[in-house]
């Protein structure tokens, strides 16, 4: 039974998450910024084989940037849904930004904060804050 839906901008690709969220980070490294159009991504963790694509496969690309794990987009609209290696990875970060329900978690940590622009803001949300990436 799907735990989350998701999908990207133009509703090509679907997705279902059939377990809950190991735990949520905002990452606000310098890739991150690139890809998401804006401070960071917010993601979830979760098992790699909790996830299933159910529309869209051959819209689905990966990129590998120089450094860091792959990231996977949908190659119509760009939307970035996942990263930390997905496929292949154990484990997946599956973007908060492309869930269709809210999501009512916390997050947990923010991650690479020695990457924040001088324009971001971190909220007062009591969530740890990491240099780099996270315990
Ligand atoms: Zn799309
Ligand atoms: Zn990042």
């Amino acid at each position: 039974m799907a735990e989350l839906t998701g999908s990207c901008l133009c509703g090509g690709v679907r997705f279902e998450v059939t377990e809950p969220f190991e735990r949520v980070a905002a990452c606000h490294c310098e890739s991150c910024k690139k890809l998401s159009g804006a401070g960071g991504t917010v993601s979830g963790r979760v098992r790699t084989e909790a996830i299933h694509l159910i529309a869209g496969e051959d819209l689905v690309k990966s990129f590998q940037p120089t450094e860091g794990s792959t990231k996977t987009f949908c190659s119509t609209c760009g939307s970035n849904l996942f990263g930390a290696g997905w496929p292949e990875s154990e484990h997946t970060s599956v973007r908060l930004s492309a869930l269709e329900e809210p999501y009512e978690g916390r997050i947990g940590s923010h991650i690479f904060v020695r990457s924040l622009a001088p324009w971001e803001v971190l909220p007062d949300d009591g969530a740890e804050r990491f240099e780099v990436r996270g315990a």
